[in-house]
């Protein structure tokens, strides 16, 4: 029986990852050596401090049972605890901490908690697709709030019309940014937690790269500013910050009436997190500081392998301070899907076209530093290879 899609799947952007996706299918199955520069996922292993605790919670019976919605209190307070070491910042563990099966659980359900049909979220473009379509489910519409480089890619708030502040109830943020790898001075926090308490806005700041900054950069929290609680949750995820993106575990953190209408959602959908991923994803927080330094060194060192590569090359980009992702320019002729397309046909590289994360980042592709060095000097010797051509179409 062929089944009509809803009009709420219909609605969705389309998705232009697709061409790209089956081209790369295609090269490998051609057996062509394809280095995959696109998937934003840590290619270095869970470490093994944290394996140990999950094999040996998996062997106790008392955690094979339905987990407690909410999350154990003990992994409660030491996200908790976490946040305070890292912001000095002083959150109720019980009310003001929501654990999470992954930060785009939290962020896909929070729509649901927040929106009536026809209110309005704020979403950046381009940006992580999950707000967008989080929203069109819950019945919502999405105003888009460019991001450029001119403006260092945050959004213009005082641009945003009267009649869309008007019907608008959430507003969306990611910094450190994926995908443009911008961040955001704590001084910006500032003005969006003003202006939230003006309009009636809850702001959703999305941090899973929080922990991720180079050269000394460590970014702000916008629980930092003065009063952020009574207007922000910020989502924290254990994904990016300690190679965990397969196990799940995540957090919400600050506006408790915010978190108390998630939790009433995720209550009805899902029935927590396995409690022995919960005391592995304590054990990452509580003990994991060593392993985010020795992260940020490998990533930082491959942000100078693809930025010096792509210097010498004569194409410029700003050097990303932050998260795992080079935002960068397409030639003049190009479009970012023919971009992306040329890489693959060409070099066998795989890059995100930049249009797939919004209308706004047409004339960008990503590349993600989350394969090992010998793979991305074999991207970067592809590239310089190809380079000639490339410019005189
Ligand atoms: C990877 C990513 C997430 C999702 O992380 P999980 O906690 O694994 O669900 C959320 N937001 C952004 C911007 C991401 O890049």
């Amino acid at each position: 029986m062929p089944i009509e899609p809803p009009d709420r799947l219909k609605k969705l952007p389309p998705y232009l990852f697709a061409v790209v996706d089956r081209m790369k299918r295609e090269q490998i199955a051609k057996g062509k050596d394809v280095v995959d520069l696109g998937v934003g996922d840590p290619d270095l292993p869970t470490p093994k401090f944290i394996i140990d605790v999950l094999a040996e919670a998996a062997k106790d019976p008392a955690n094979h049972r339905y987990a407690l919605d909410a999350g154990m209190p003990a992994l409660r307070r030491s996200m908790q605890s976490w946040i305070q070491r890292r912001y000095d910042i002083e959150l109720d563990p019980d009310a003001e901490i929501l654990p999470l099966l992954g930060s785009k659980e939290g962020l896909g359900h929070l729509p649901l908690a927040i929106l009536n049909p026809g209110d309005i979220s704020l979403i950046p473009d381009p940006c992580y697709p999950v707000y967008k379509s989080s929203t069109l489910f819950a019945g919502g519409e999405a105003h888009i709030l460019p991001l450029m480089e001119s403006n260092d890619y945050l959004p213009d708030l005082e641009s945003i019309e009267p009649q869309v502040l008007d019907k608008a109830k959430i507003l969306y943020l990611n910094y450190p940014n994926n995908p443009t790898s911008a961040v955001a001075p704590l001084e910006f926090f500032e003005e969006a937690v003003a202006f939230a308490r003006k309009h009636g806005l809850l702001i959703a700041q999305d941090a899973a790269y929080s922990e991720m900054g180079f050269d000394g950069y460590r970014a702000p929290s916008i629980l930092q500013v003065d009063g952020a609680k009574d207007v922000a949750v910020e989502f924290h995820s254990l994904s990016k910050t300690y190679n965990m993106t397969g196990w799940r575990v995540a957090f919400a953190a600050g506006n408790r009436e915010a978190l108390k209408l998630l939790g009433k959602v995720k209550a009805n959908m899902d029935s927590g997190i396995f409690q022995a991923v919960q005391l592995a994803g304590k054990a990452a927080l509580d003990e994991g500081d060593v392993e985010i330094e020795r992260n940020i060194k490998v990533y930082e060192k491959r942000r100078d392998l693809v930025v010096s590569a792509f210097e010498r090359l004569g194409w410029h980009f700003n050097a990303p301070k932050a998260t795992f992702y080079c935002w960068i320019p397409v030639p003049p002729g190009y479009t970012s899907t023919e971009l992306a397309v040329m890489f693959l046909e060409q070099m066998n590289i795989v890059v995100t076209p930049g249009n797939g994360f919004g209308a706004n980042g047409e004339g960008y592709f990503r590349i993600s530093l989350t394969v090992p060095d010998a793979r991305l000097k074999e991207a970067i010797k592809r590239i310089e290879q190809s380079h000639k051509h490339l410019h005189s179409k």
